[in-house]
């Protein structure tokens, strides 16, 4: 039975069992009209009234300024590693060309000359690798725009035994300089490292300022938990499925200027031309913001979900906003943190101390030995505590802990914790 279990998985994850209650009523008959959600055009008023509402609620929530879009996409959290590339590229390609244009005027060849050896010296994309996930996002970067192109500013196993568990000092970063009318196309971090446990305590000093880069931020396995200056970045993403709603939408959170008419991308054909790859239609920002996120079908029933999940937040947490949850999040990490410290001699937290996340809780039992961590992990699932065990590539044991995973939750795994270090 649902309410006889806690579920700890790292995505999919769990969702609030009133807004499944309701979807389940909903897929049937939608508002008594007699067909369900599933069932309806992505184009009725039906429809944008449910992308307006989620829309609204992820603005009031994280505070989001004017001068931002939100878009909902189909991409998962994978497909923004590309969409990040591909526009910003484009956007920075057209930056370029316009300022040798300005240069040496409508001789198109000579602009081309130019422009194509500006890009093979000057385009640079930096990354923070800090994770599994943000070693993903680089390497996508490098299969589109070539290796030569990417800037690995910082890989955080180098200086941790080639394990991915901490954040070095920002001192360690070989960040592209910034340049007027230069730097780096983009600047990309992983804000929450789903499987590694290692979350940014704050946003990085070095890529403040007036000249700030364009920083990318992925924050699938963080989004809505904690506030966040959304001013600080050109853009923010995220799969709905840990902290939003269902899968098969990811939302992202762009900065206005980068879409037309305040920017204009490089054209597809100029692109080409400059050996540079042409992003399909679908991860291409301004297409789907002129859209309203409805260039093709949405998946509105996914867009539901998150609607309901954040507008529950909303009513829940009132002027407090996503600062509510926040306190929430940071107390159940805390709760489960201070027991595994507390028993160190049993558990062995994977991640340094100053980039734990408060999200995916790695750690280790009894120095990893594999008979005792599937002992703990079939003694928790005895108690209903589910999806304990981490990453595939890790090991160990994860704890996630979403936004639907309640404070009751993690009180039931802080004792299980506790009784599980005192019989070891
Ligand atoms: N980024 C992070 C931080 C993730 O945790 C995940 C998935 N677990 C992804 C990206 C990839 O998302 P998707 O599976 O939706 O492509």
């Amino acid at each position: 039975n649902r309410s006889d279990v806690h579920y700890f998985g790292a995505g999919p994850a769990p969702l609030p069992t009133t807004v499944l209650e309701n979807a389940a009523q909903v897929l049937l008959n939608y508002q008594d009209k007699g067909i369900g959600l599933c069932e309806i055009s992505h184009r009725s008023p039906e429809a944008n009234a449910i992308l307006a509402e989620a829309k609204g609620a992820l603005v009031t929530l994280l505070d989001i300024p004017d001068d931002y879009d939100v878009l909902f996409l189909q991409s998962g959290g994978t497909g923004e590693f590309s969409a990040t590339v591909y526009n910003l590229v484009a956007i920075w390609v057209e930056k370029k060309r316009a300022k040798i244009a300005e240069e040496v005027g409508d001789d198109e060849a000579e602009v081309l000359k130019r422009l194509r050896k500006v890009v093979d010296e000057e385009l640079k994309l930096d990354y923070l690798v800090t994770g599994s996930w943000s070693l993903k996002a680089s390497q996508e970067a490098s299969r589109l725009v070539g290796a030569k192109h990417v800037n690995v500013a910082v890989d955080a196993r180098t200086a941790n035994n080639g394990k991915f568990g901490s954040i070095p000092a920002e001192t360690e970063w070989t960040l592209t300089p910034r340049t007027s009318g230069g730097g780096p196309a983009l600047v990309y971090f992983c804000d929450n490292e789903t499987v590694d446990g290692v979350e940014f305590p704050s946003f990085p000093q070095s890529l403040e300022g007036d000249d700030a880069p364009l920083v990318c931020a992925d924050m699938s396995s963080n989004f809505i938990s904690r506030k966040v200056d959304v001013r600080k970045y050109a853009v923010i993403f995220g799969g709905a499925q840990k902290n939003i709603g269902s899968t098969g939408i990811a939302i992202a959170i762009i900065r206005k200027s980068l879409l037309p008419p305040a920017s204009k991308p490089a054209s597809p054909d100029l692109l080409r031309a400059l050996n540079l790859s042409v992003g399909p239609i679908v991860l291409d920002y301004p297409t789907i913001a002129k859209n309203n996120s409805l260039y093709n079908t949405l998946p509105i029933f996914d867009v539901w979900v998150a609607g309901q999940v954040m507008s529950s937040l909303v009513n829940s947490y009132g002027a407090k906003r996503i600062g509510g949850q926040e306190d929430i999040s940071n107390e159940k990490a805390r709760l489960i943190y201070d027991t595994l410290d507390k028993y160190s001699s049993v558990y062995r937290v994977v991640p340094a101390k100053s980039a734990r996340s408060r999200m995916n809780i790695c750690f280790r039992v009894h120095g990893g030995d594999a008979d005792k961590e599937k002992a703990f992990l079939a003694g928790a699932e005895k108690l209903g505590l589910l999806g304990l065990k981490g990453h595939r590539s890790v090991g160990g044991i994860r704890a996630s802990n979403y936004n639907a995973v309640s404070v009751e939750g993690a009180q039931k795994l802080v004792t299980y914790l506790e009784d599980y270090a005192k019989t070891a």
